[in-house]
């Protein structure tokens, strides 16, 4: 029932193409990221998904079920976004108990006090008061503020607000909960312990879920597959373990993790070791290419740092000499820029107090394996 299919669906306002045949298949249960920067056509995808944008051309299946002529409020989708869109002079529990009105009675009378609904409620859905708020309640207690039911919203934090704003979505038991950059207004701390209510609610629920995002980092934390757009396509889409180990494009392998990316010249092969040459730097990768030109991909923690002097077995592992331009102590890495040729590499080493800080202006030697060169 919760699967989600995009079928070659463009989205086009007036000239602007926001969407340019892209196409997805999500499946049921799955917690699935849409992850890339602002104006890539994240939430033009969702709106499509949910009703409030008709594609121009192409298709959406939920479940089975092709969307065409749907309206936003028989889609069976639950939708939480970074804006709250609570009320706030209702208290918690009728803000959560409001969306059964929108969905099964679709009148606004659940405004009022909740006693006197609920007897209207429970004789047209065949619930008792009771059944109504033990549902609540429970959908409360999922999002631990049990406790908030009689608060205004107004009087809560960001963190509550958006607790609620998920509980309310959760309560209408949708076949898919599009979630539209949730966490965007939150403070640092906030948001990662909400990545962790929100992932663990959705593993018990078993509940499909979109996820928009421009923050890699949760992206890659929450998601079970991620979908990387740019510019109205959908560039790439696999695991948050696929894209970091092997992005398809240099944008990718910015975007999700940091990179260093070297412009090459392949030079031929050497014991099956693709020889790629570029500025300040010659590197044999066990990736395979038929290009002449590559981007290589180098990965920071993928690099090892040692003394220019240091004696090191060039058959078994790259080197390129460097010069550090700047150490940064970051706790238990430390953060190197290194210049090689006209390029500065990140490289991020375990800080040990034996081997300490390589100083600016050191001339170091950067170690990387071959397997550790991707070439795009
Ligand atoms: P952000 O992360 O900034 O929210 P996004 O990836 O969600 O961005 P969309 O909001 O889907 O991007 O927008 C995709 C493109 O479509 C943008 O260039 C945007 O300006 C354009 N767009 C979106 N909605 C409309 C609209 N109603 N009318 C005209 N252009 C629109």
């Amino acid at each position: 029932m919760g699967s989600v299919r995009i079928e070659n669906v463009t989205k086009k306002f007036g000239e602007m193409t926001a969407l340019d045949n892209i196409s997805l298949d999500i499946r049921e249960g799955e917690f699935f990221a849409l992850l890339g920067p602002s104006g890539c056509g994240k939430t033009t995808t969702m709106r499509c998904i949910a009703g409030f944008e008709s594609p121009t051309s192409g298709s959406i299946y939920i479940g089975d079920r092709e969307m065409k002529g749907i309206p936003a409020n028989r889609r069976n989708c639950g939708m939480v976004f970074q804006s709250y869109a609570l009320f706030p002079h209702m208290n918690v529990f009728d803000n959560v108990a409001y969306s059964l009105n929108i969905k099964q009675l679709n009148t606004k009378k659940w405004l009022a006090k909740l006693p006197i609904y609920a007897r209207l409620l429970s004789k047209r859905l065949g619930r008792t008061p009771k059944d109504i708020k033990d549902r609540v309640i429970e959908m409360l207690r999922y999002v631990e503020l049990e406790q908030y039911a009689d608060r205004l919203t107004s009087e809560l934090s960001g963190g509550q607000q958006q607790r609620v704003a998920l509980a309310r979505a959760l309560l209408m038991e949708p076949a898919v909960l599009l979630m539209d950059e949730p966490l965007s207004n939150l403070d640092q701390k906030l948001r990662h312990s909400m990545r962790n209510t929100i992932r663990s609610i959705q593993q018990d629920l078993g509940i499909t879920t979109i996820f928009v995002t421009h923050d890699q980092e949760e992206a890659m934390s929450m998601a079970d597959r991620i979908a990387v757009m740019d510019h109205g396509n959908v560039v790439q889409v696999g695991t948050p373990t696929e894209l970091y180990s092997h992005p398809a494009t240099p944008f990718i392998a910015d975007f999700v993790g940091t990179s260093n990316i070297l412009q090459a010249i392949v030079d031929g092969k050497e014991n099956g070791l693709t020889v790629v040459k570029g500025d300040g730097f010659v590197l044999r990768s066990s990736n395979g290419t038929d290009k002449d030109e590559v981007d290589v991909i180098i990965r920071p923690e993928h690099v090892k740092v040692a003394d220019a002097n240091q004696t090191v077995n060039e058959d078994d592992t790259n080197v390129i000499q460097g010069i550090v331009i700047m150490a940064t102590y970051l706790g238990s890495i430390v953060r190197y820029d290194v210049q090689v040729g006209s390029y500065q590499l990140i490289v991020d080493t375990t800080y040990s107090a034996g081997t300490g800080i390589f100083e600016e202006g050191k001339k170091v030697k950067l170690t990387v394996e071959h397997e550790r060169v991707l070439l795009i």
